[in-house]
């Protein structure tokens, strides 16, 4: 997009009264209009280029937007950019100007409703009272305010449990004191710098259901973002990492851990402590039990984030051997050696 000197279209000076805006630009439609030049492409170009001149520089108003913005368009384009999420098509009919799209008229209707250049547009696309501009339609449509993502980092204990926790998030609210136009009277909206949003945090409360696992999002629904001209809230995702539990090894549904047998018991057979996310719970094994055998434990894994079944515990055995023996207890080792070679 490029800025146009509507002052050197119609070929007059910056301190052209109306007068002679009008005059010049009478003269200069007679020779470009469209109907008098079937035959020349380029004439409807022209003509079109100086009708939008015209408009301009015929309004006070218009006049002096354009010799306050015109200049800056640039910038004045970046912060209207910024105030309005129109989806990519909604600025490519915009921009390219489709018909239909309820342009503004020419002094001289021209067949096509082929509208005004981008420029034009920019500066004054939403400032046509009365009129509909393709840019105030892209405004009035419902538009979903924006969805944000929080990492969030759980034990596997709250993973396990389902947990409540609260959040900081910081979101973008409509300026309360431009209403989302990024503009005011005289210029730039001071509070929102011309983008139409400011930020605004608040706290939410989300319940984490139980069974998340590392990479589950978590929808909070209607709490981003608002929508503009009525659309719906964004959400917010939080996106769980379950931390690495020393403990516990997740694997599918089940959870994975090791209890510690002494050799005793692993031998004759009795009563275990297993480790379990809820706390430990007594296991009786039987006489004979090998190092590395599992144990499971149903029902004692994770639960399943949707359908299916809870998980098991599968609990592997560990054998502890005794240390620091006594003479007493090496000697009835060495019996009990003894007897095994005799077998
Ligand atoms: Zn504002």
């Amino acid at each position: 997009m490029e800025f146009k000197d509507y002052y050197q279209v119609l070929g007059v000076s910056r301190d052209a009264d109306e007068k002679q805006i009008k005059s010049a630009y009478r003269k200069l439609a007679r020779k470009y209009h469209p109907d008098s030049n079937p035959d020349d492409p380029n004439a409807e170009e022209q003509f079109k280029e100086l009708s939008e001149a015209y408009e301009v520089l015929k309004d006070p108003d218009k006049r002096a937007k354009y010799d306050r913005f015109g200049k800056d368009w640039e910038r004045y384009q970046h912060a209207e950019d910024a105030g309005y999420s129109a989806e990519p098509q909604d600025f490519a009919s915009w921009f390219s100007g489709t018909p239909g799209g309820g342009r503004v008229h020419y002094e001289y209707r021209s067949t096509g409703d082929t509208g005004f250049s981008d420029f034009f547009e920019t500066l004054f696309g939403d400032s046509f009272g009365g009129r509909t501009t393709t840019r105030e339609r892209v405004r009035q449509q419902p538009q979903r305010g924006q969805d944000f993502e929080y990492p969030v980092e759980i034990p596997l204990r709250d993973a396990y449990h389902g947990t409540t926790r609260r959040f900081d998030v910081q979101i973008q609210e409509r300026c309360p004191s431009c209403g989302g136009s990024g503009m005011n009277g005289r210029g730039f909206c001071p509070q929102c710098s011309g983008s139409g949003t400011v930020p605004k945090s608040k706290t939410i409360e989300v319940q984490i259901p139980a069974g998340v696992r590392t990479g589950s999002r978590v929808r909070v629904s209607g709490q981003g973002s608002p929508g503009v001209n009525g659309g719906p809230s964004g959400d917010i995702y939080l996106k769980i990492t379950v931390k690495p539990d020393p403990r516990f090894e997740l694997d599918g549904n089940n959870l994975r851990t090791e209890m510690t047998v002494p050799l005793y018991t692993a031998i004759l057979g009795g009563e275990v402590v297993v480790p379990t996310v809820d706390g430990s719970v007594a296991l009786t094994i039987p006489s004979e039990t090998q190092n590395g055998r599992v144990f499971r434990l149903r029902g004692k894994g994770m639960p399943p984030l949707s359908g299916g079944e809870r998980g098991d515990l599968l609990a592997r055995v560990k054998v502890q051997l005794p240390s620091n023996l006594t003479d007493e207890e090496r000697e009835l080792f060495q019996k009990l050696a003894a007897l095994r070679e005799g077998h």
